[in-house]
């Protein structure tokens, strides 16, 4: 059985609209050399930066015997802190997808967890597959049968998600382990590339820039920048590799092995019994956040247990799932705002322009006496498409509304 390594490069982009680029990644620079993760921020001026460099900054301390639930709890307890202090942070918030590797040799394995609409997928064999599920309005919505997988990605309301850090006190993490071997491309975006880049056409070129991660990873950003890039780029691509000749005991310091000494002058791939040498500051590419290294896949931390045991505990998040996914839908929502028009006057409404079963989400917040035929043109649109606002936005549009 061979020794696995990693072959990863992330890229960040603002896209083609955005000033301010609002997701986060990070690219093994952690405690865990084999973690990978994407935020998207969310929340007004430069709060949603804020809350996406915040998840990271946790779980970039995250050792390798840590849990994903507990440091993914922990952002959340320093997003909201951080939002309780400043009025301008107060309401961020961030979606998160990590990865990171383990198992055992024989056994290598995938831990994935994830809030939000941020995803992962996998390759292998020549198909890709999701691997998380979104926890977004649309995607409830498919889910329970009332609009359809084409319908929902031109919902008007496809980025409102579910489910955030910085929402609420408890935030609720989707975890799963999945079993991994040489070969396997995993791939982490955050809404910017799957909102503008049909699956098809994402896993189409996933497929056909196999062997480079670099190269997926530029074509994937430079598919989502052609389609418009409406919104913050972020992609990581993670290929499992076999490692070529493994003698044992040379294999934890590999200088010079043909093929990859360019790469590991950079940084080692493996961090030795006593400690860690890995330097933490990593070379950035003219996107920002790009970095490339191999990293050898750990075997000692994890082992068959823990995936049958993850097998039982996703069956029972399942069946919960439509129960607890309303709970934070209303919390999320409670932080938003958005107007509508009610029998010709333009009303504020706090909260979801939603129902779902039967439940309102929303409730009115400010009725300014305005009418629908004084709204100056531009507020015409976002009002009819329920766009969202933080509070102090919503204020300042109910001061700027009429003509
Ligand atoms: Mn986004």
């Amino acid at each position: 059985m061979p020794f696995l390594e990693l072959r990863p490069f992330g890229v960040t982009d603002a896209g083609k609209v955005r000033q301010n680029n609002e997701d986060a990644l990070l690219v093994g620079e952690g405690e865990d050399e084999t973690l990978f993760v994407v935020a998207d921020g969310i929340g007004g001026f430069e709060a949603g930066e804020v809350a996406s460099s915040l998840a990271v900054a946790v779980l970039k301390e995250l050792r390798p015997d840590g849990s994903f639930k507990a440091a993914i709890a922990e952002a959340n307890r320093r997003i909201l802190a951080a939002g309780h202090g400043d009025e301008k942070l107060s309401g961020m918030g961030t979606t998160v997808v990590a990865i990171r590797f383990g198992g055992t040799q024989r056994e290598p394995t995938a831990e994935v967890a994830h809030v939000g609409d941020s995803r992962a997928y996998l390759v292998r064999g020549g198909e890709m597959n999701p691997i998380t599920e979104d926890h977004s309005l649309v995607a409830e919505l498919v889910r329970s049968g009332d609009l359809t997988r084409d319908q929902a990605a031109e919902h008007p309301q496809k980025n409102l998600i579910t489910r955030a850090l910085g929402a609420d006190e408890n935030v609720d993490v989707d975890t799963t382990v999945l079993p991994i071997e040489a070969g396997d491309r995993v791939l982490l975006c955050s809404d910017g590339l799957s909102d503008m880049v049909p699956e098809a056409r994402i896993s189409e070129i996933s497929l056909n820039s196999s062997e480079d991660p670099e190269r997926a990873a530029r074509s994937l950003l430079a598919a989502a920048l052609d389609a418009g890039g409406n919104d913050n780029i972020t992609v990581i691509v993670v290929d499992v590799k076999e490692q070529a000749p493994p003698p044992r005991r040379v294999r934890r310091r590999r200088e010079g092995h043909p093929g990859t000494s360019e790469i590991q002058a950079v940084e080692p791939s493996v961090r030795p019994q006593d400690g860690r040498t890995s330097p933490r500051a990593s070379p950035s590419s003219t996107q920002g956040s790009a970095r490339r290294h191999p990293k050898t896949v750990r075997s000692k931390r994890r082992n068959g247990f823990r995936w049958a045991l993850s097998k039982l505990v996703r069956g029972l998040a399942i069946m919960l799932f439509l129960a607890i996914a309303l709970i934070p839908a209303y919390l999320w929502g409670s932080s938003r705002y958005f107007f509508a028009f009610d029998g010709g006057d333009v009303v504020a409404y706090q909260g979801l322009p939603y129902a779902p079963l039967g439940i309102e989400l929303n409730r009115e917040w400010r009725r300014p006496g305005i009418k629908e035929s004084e709204i100056k043109d531009p507020y015409r649109e976002p009002i009819e498409n329920h766009k969202f606002y933080t509070e102090s936005q919503a204020e300042k549009v109910l001061g700027d509304l009429g003509s």
